[in-house]
């Protein structure tokens, strides 16, 4: 199905903020995917609010921070990808941090050590968008976005803006509840303590020591593929079913940690989707556990 997008509007609200038939290879940390029609950069709730008008008439729109978490189709998005680039800042007030969704973590990261703030420091290593962050609670064995985070301010499906309690949300391993009732979220709350910048840097250095040393960072990849199941270590059941190294195209089983897909160059979304499709199978013949993708799946897949 073709969705029809008028280019006028959307360049008239837009302005130099619209381009189209974009490569998905420049906004996903897979360097895969194929053309997306439509790429937009809103930078205000005036614009945000547009963008859930198209959709409630029937225009899918995907909201895409970082991109890596993502595995984009290589028939591209038909509908609009809208970048939350534009919705970037943060500012300590009162013992948190008010950080805008589209701020990438390493930007957090670097104005904690400028300012001597300590608690977020388990986000180094973790290459999203603060909003990226919440929709998938990311985080560590140790710690979580879910953590630290005091008040989500989003638009929810019907236009309304919410500034709602962390604690009335649902929150669980790699998931959020603010994925489903929110459309798009513009900003939070982030809680942080007085530290000092020397241990703060010191402990960032450790954190992305042991990711170089067990992580394929040289290679383009989406982090780990699959969550854990319960009880289980999706990276180590992969590696005791023999398939670290396997090889589709130019995307392989990581050798340094199985969890992980990694792009050697030329790698076609299909190829990365043939691998997790054969994962599964293998998993599921050998074990008898479902894997789920923790990667969110954007377009067509077949
Ligand atoms: C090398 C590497 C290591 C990684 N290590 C970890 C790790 O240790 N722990 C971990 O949890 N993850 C890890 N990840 C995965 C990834 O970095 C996280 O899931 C991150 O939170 C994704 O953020 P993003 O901005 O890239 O999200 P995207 O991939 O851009 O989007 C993910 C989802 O969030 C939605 N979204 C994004 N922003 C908004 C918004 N403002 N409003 C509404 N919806 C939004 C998108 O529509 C999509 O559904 C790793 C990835 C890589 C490449």
């Amino acid at each position: 199905m073709k969705i029809f997008i008028d280019k006028n509007t959307l360049m008239k609200i837009f302005k130099d903020r619209v381009l189209f038939d974009v490569s998905a290879k420049s906004l996903t940390s897979f360097k895969t995917g194929g053309i997306l029609p439509v790429v937009v950069f809103p930078s205000n709730k005036q614009e945000i609010e547009f963008l859930l008008s198209l959709e409630k008439n029937g225009i899918p729109v995907k909201f895409l921070g970082a991109g890596s978490n993502v595995l984009v189709s290589d028939y591209g998005f038909d509908g609009i990808i809208a970048s939350t680039k534009n919705f970037s800042g943060v500012e300590y007030q009162d013992g948190v941090l008010n950080t805008l969704a589209g701020t990438r973590t390493n930007s957090v990261i670097g104005y904690c050590i400028k300012n001597q703030l300590t608690g977020l420091e388990f986000l180094a290593g973790i290459p999203g968008s603060i909003g990226g962050c919440l929709i998938m609670n990311a985080g560590t064995k140790n710690k979580s976005i879910s953590d630290v985070v005091g008040v989500v301010e989003y638009i929810n499906h019907d236009g309304e803006w919410i500034n709602e309690k962390k604690e009335n949300l649902l929150w669980k391993y790699r998931y959020s509840q603010i994925k489903e009732k929110s459309f798009f979220i513009s900003s939070c709350t982030l809680k942080v303590e007085d530290g000092d910048a020397d241990i703060i840097k010191q402990t960032i250095a450790n954190i992305m020591q042991k990711r170089k040393t067990s992580q394929p960072l040289e290679y383009p990849s989406a982090g780990s593929v699959f969550k854990n199941p319960s009880g289980h270590y999706a990276g180590r059941l992969i590696e005791q079913t023999g398939l670290k190294g396997f090889r589709i195209g130019d995307a392989v089983v990581s050798e340094k940690h199985a969890n992980f897909i990694v792009n050697l160059g030329k790698a076609t979304s299909s190829d990365i989707w043939k691998i997790i499709c054969h994962i599964q199978e293998t998993v599921k013949k050998q074990y008898n556990i479902n894997l789920e993708t923790e990667i969110e799946i954007v377009g067509r897949f077949s």
